[in-house]
């Protein structure tokens, strides 16, 4: 009787202790690469913006990978994109734009395998909406001047904001200090 309860306490610390745990840092926007999803993908192009491109224009200024990240919200494979592991001093632009988004100096290793900002440079560069693609709900972040789709914010960053912006390397430039 006394092992029974003990072992059921037990489990009741396991269950409370799991329930209370933040999201794991690893618990991250999925890539995919498979174009059976587009119907799910929320395309931010009926936005009005100050850059403004028809699908064919972005098409021609962009990378195929880079126009599936910042036109149709894709998301790029972790640890096989260009910046997640850059920490050299400068700034990252939007690819889209050229509009500075983030510094190195707020950039910080957050395991991802995506690039990982804890803030941007500027508050008005960015603009955030909340999507609920995929049966989450996440804070899409897109580029305040073109509508790029950046990547995502999530609030499991160090300090001092405590965010985490996760960005596609796919929607970034870097302009080296
Ligand atoms: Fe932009």
């Amino acid at each position: 009787m006394k092992t029974v309860s003990k072992c059921s306490l037990l489990i009741l610390s396991a269950v409370i202790i799991i329930s209370c745990t933040k999201p794991n840092a690893t618990e991250k926007p999925f890539a995919f690469k498979n174009d059976s999803l587009k119907s799910e993908i929320k395309n931010s192009s009926s936005e009005e913006f100050e850059v403004m491109k028809s699908d064919e224009e972005w098409k021609a200024n962009l990378t195929p990978e880079q126009y599936k990240v910042t036109r149709e919200s894709c998301t790029e494979t972790p640890y096989d994109n260009e910046f997640y592991n850059n920490f050299e001093s400068g700034t990252y632009l939007c690819v889209g734009c050229n509009q500075e988004l983030y510094s190195s100096d707020t950039k910080y290793k957050s395991g991802t395998g995506w690039p990982s900002f804890y803030a941007p440079i500027d508050k008005d560069n960015i603009k955030t909406k909340e999507d609920n693609s995929y049966g989450m709900i996440r804070e899409e972040v897109l580029c305040s001047k073109c509508g790029a789709h950046l990547g995502h914010v999530f609030n499991d960053g160090p300090q001092p904001t405590g965010l985490r912006y996760c960005m596609n390397s796919a929607a970034l430039k870097f302009k080296k200090k």
